[in-house]
């Protein structure tokens, strides 16, 4: 194995301040210097491991920190969340350091990618938030987790037809299904309709929005799902079946 430079820390303040204020965000200096620590652990342990091509600071500020907290308004105070297929920790471990209130918990079926999420949920101290390894249509087959959760989000997993399936089972009645996509959700968003309603959710809103920083513009929109009735019991199917046939 090739012998790695030993990874030099420093305090990423100055990069991720500038690009949350100009979006609109605003940050306790706690939560400041555990996004830095975070960002820390994601560029020391990427570079042996794939977690993010996303690197360069202002960008990690902008396409990761900044994406992840675009959902935190919709999210209401002391929710418990479910991050599914959260890999890197996006947007589970932003959204759980600025909003201490929350309870996140980041699924992931990717065994090597919890354990990073535990291991910087440990070093960067994370009170709020948590890490499994699962397939989430395995997970919202156990009790212990079906119906559980007020709020349920995913960025970057699959397409909005297939990620319903896997993610409404896990919102409560009364909670919130929030895609995180970007500017192809108007199409996924048609495709979806007869998945979302099946899985016992509503339809509320898309907000489009665009993040700047550093000179750069990214275009996003998150899709607002209410969960109205509950799921049946048929669903979700294993993953096989979802992705040959969505609803
Ligand atoms: N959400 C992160 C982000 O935006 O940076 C990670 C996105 S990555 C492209 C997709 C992740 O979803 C991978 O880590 C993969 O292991 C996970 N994943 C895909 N399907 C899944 C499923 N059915 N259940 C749990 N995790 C899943």
């Amino acid at each position: 194995m090739k012998e790695l430079v030993p990874f030099t820390p420093y305090d990423h303040a100055e990069e991720i301040l500038p690009v949350l204020s100009e979006n609109g965000f605003s940050v306790s200096e706690e939560a400041l210097k555990m996004l830095s620590d975070y960002e820390n652990a994601l560029l020391d342990v990427n570079r042996y491991m794939n977690l993010t091509a996303i690197t360069e600071p202002h960008a990690v500020a902008l396409k990761h920190f900044a994406d992840s907290l675009t959902i935190s308004r919709f999210i209401p105070e002391n929710a418990r969340v479910a991050d599914v297929g959260s890999g890197a920790g996006f947007p589970a471990l932003p959204l759980a350091i600025c909003r201490p209130d929350l309870r996140v918990i980041a699924i992931d079926g990717t065994d090597k990618r919890v354990r990073f999420l535990r291991e910087t949920v440990e070093k960067v101290g994370i009170r709020n938030a948590g890490a499994m390894t699962g397939r989430a249509e395995a997970v919202a087959r156990d009790p212990s987790f079906r119906e559980q959760f007020d709020v349920v989000t995913a960025r970057a997993v699959a397409r909005l037809n297939v990620l319903a399936e896997l993610c409404l089972p896990l919102v409560k009645k009364g909670g919130y299904f929030l895609a995180m996509k970007s500017v192809l959700a108007d199409e996924e968003l048609k495709e979806a309709k007869k998945a979302i309603h099946v899985l016992g959710g509503r339809y509320i809103k898309e907000e489009k929005m665009k993040l700047t920083g550093n000179g750069e513009t990214v275009e996003r929109s998150v899709v607002v799902i209410e969960k109205i009735l509950p799921t049946d019991p048929r669903y979700p199917r294993d993953y096989s079946a979802i992705d040959k046939k969505p609803l």
